[in-house]
């Protein structure tokens, strides 16, 4: 199999944040790792945008320093790189800056603006966009997470959004979805005639979705403590695997159809009970603090870890009920959907002890691919007895010469520049999922409730534990 690149066409990038923590790691090297697949060439220009004053020169080597490379010739394709990239100083909620990017723009080219910014930024840079000409009716514009911290703020960035731009314009990034895996989700379930016979509430006993970190919130905990796990992780990447798990086949694979489809997952989610809630906050460990100070807040009742049962009333789901799990400082970091299937109707072998049964394990991170555990005899004399054996496509063995998974970064902002919205929340699918999650959070702001203690390095605290006991099921440990 050879890795097919497509070009896309030329364009001017507008990277707002250009000097900021999300493009250093993230969007910087992927514009260049798609310069050298050859996804672009010299007829493409970006411009980094950002308060600091720099000239081009000092921001080509700022470049040079934060993108990575291994070999002289990526070194030389680095410098044909850069020399694409020009600079400009612009302050966001000012006049500074704005009259050069207007100049700067190239009239016949498709125009993307990436807002790597705080979303405090998006309205005032979409209105000097719109304002001074510089978008135009074809122009894209890009907005980063977190959208919204509730329904009501979601509403207020949706309504100063689409006040300069058009839905179809829009562009809101959840990183999740460019995930190869995520993708291939799709490709699992609607390219095969295998597993959709069986996706749903007859053959799928329950499914749990967990994105766990192991690392804390050192560094970050002030603006952590703002947000906890519910609204940082499960809002919007929790249920984006969600969605694309339970949601109905769209009649095709375009951008309205996929989240026509998302949304009517969300609205069929019943609302979530405080008792199939557990929430915690990791204790100090060895060699590192606790949450508590971490957030810099003795009495932060924030959640860094949650785990909770989701059910999607329909027809598809009822009675399977969604197990949804994310926290910090957890044994592993690792992201990945488990659909158990439910035990065969009849045992043929009485009296022999059987494994857990089929298991879909659909990895997110680290190595993403799947896994499907089944049962066959154990190999060997000695009569029947029944054994796990596990079906395993790691993505970077089984396409070893192909496409090595690109970063969900790279893909994303290729599909801005082809305009294929397919990947990113339509502002309707946002709305509708802070609708869900806003009576889950009060829920628990009205009862004051503490989240319990859980140790670093383990599993989350016994709540969830026994979340699952209650019903009879267990968690697949983490890091499996
Ligand atoms: P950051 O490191 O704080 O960078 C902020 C950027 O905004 C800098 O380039 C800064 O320019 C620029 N800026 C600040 N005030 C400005 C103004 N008045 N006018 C023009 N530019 C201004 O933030 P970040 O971590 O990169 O995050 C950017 C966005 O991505 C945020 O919405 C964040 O929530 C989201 N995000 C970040 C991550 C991540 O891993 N970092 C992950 C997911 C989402 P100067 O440097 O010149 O001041």
């Amino acid at each position: 199999m050879v890795a097919r690149v497509i070009p896309v066409n030329p364009f001017d990038l507008v990277l707002f944040g250009a000097t900021g923590d999300l493009a250093k790691r993230k969007i910087w090297p992927g514009l260049f790792r798609r310069y050298v697949a050859g996804q672009f060439d010299d007829s493409s220009r970006i411009l980094g945008v950002s308060r600091s004053e720099l000239d081009d020169d000092a921001f080509r080597d700022r470049l040079r320093d934060i993108i990575p490379t291994s070999t002289t010739a990526e070194k030389d394709q680095l410098d044909r790189f850069v020399a694409l990239v020009s600079y400009i100083a612009i302050d966001a909620k000012g006049d500074r800056g704005w009259d050069a990017l207007a100049k700067t723009v190239r009239p016949e080219t498709e125009r993307a603006f990436y807002l790597s910014v705080a979303p405090n930024f998006f309205g005032p840079i979409a209105r000097r966009l719109r304002d001074r000409g510089i978008a135009t009716e074809t122009s894209r514009i890009v907005v980063e997470k977190p959208f919204g911290h509730d329904l009501e703020s979601a509403k207020a960035l949706n309504a100063e959004l689409r006040d300069c731009f058009e839905e179809h314009q829009i562009y809101r990034i959840d990183h999740y979805l460019g995930k190869e895996t995520v993708q291939n989700l799709m490709a699992l379930r609607f390219a095969n005639s295998l597993f959709e016979p069986l996706w749903n509430a007859s053959h799928i006993e329950h499914v749990q979705i967990t994105v766990a970190e192991s690392l804390s919130v050192e560094g970050r905990g002030e603006y952590y403590d703002n947000s906890g796990a519910m609204r940082d992780m499960v809002q919007n990447h929790l249920m984006q695997l969600l969605c694309l798990t339970a949601m109905e086949p769209p009649s095709k694979f375009q951008p309205n159809a996929v989240r026509d489809e998302k949304v009517k997952v969300i609205e069929a989610l019943e609302p979530v009970q405080q008792s199939d809630i557990a929430r915690g906050q990791y204790r100090s460990g060895t060699g590192h603090d606790s949450y508590l100070d971490h957030a810099g807040n003795p009495d932060s009742r924030t959640e860094s870890f949650i785990a909770m049962k989701v059910n999607v009333a329909n027809w598809r789901w009822a009675k399977t009920p969604f197990y949804l799990r994310t926290g910090k400082c957890l044994r592993a970091r690792t992201s990945e959907i488990a659909v158990y299937f439910r035990n065969p109707p009849h045992m043929i072998f009485p009296g022999i002890d059987t494994p857990s049964g089929n298991v879909l394990v659909i990895r997110l991170q680290p190595d993403e691919g799947m896994t499907l555990h089944t049962t066959i005899k154990d190999p060997g004399p000695g009569g029947m007895r029944l054994t796990e054996a596990s079906l395993d496509m790691t993505f970077a063995d089984s396409l070893a010469d192909s496409a090595q998974p690109q970063d969900a970064y790279e893909r994303l902002i290729m599909d801005v520049i082809r305009g294929d919205q397919t990947l990113f929340m339509r502002g309707d699918e946002v709305e509708a999922a802070w609708a869900w999650a806003d009576p889950i959070i009060q829920g628990w702001q009205e009862r004051n409730h503490k989240p319990q203690a859980y140790d670093s390095g383990g599993s989350g605290p016994d709540d969830a534990l026994l979340l699952m006991h209650r019903d009879g099921r267990r968690w697949r440990p983490i890091g499996a």
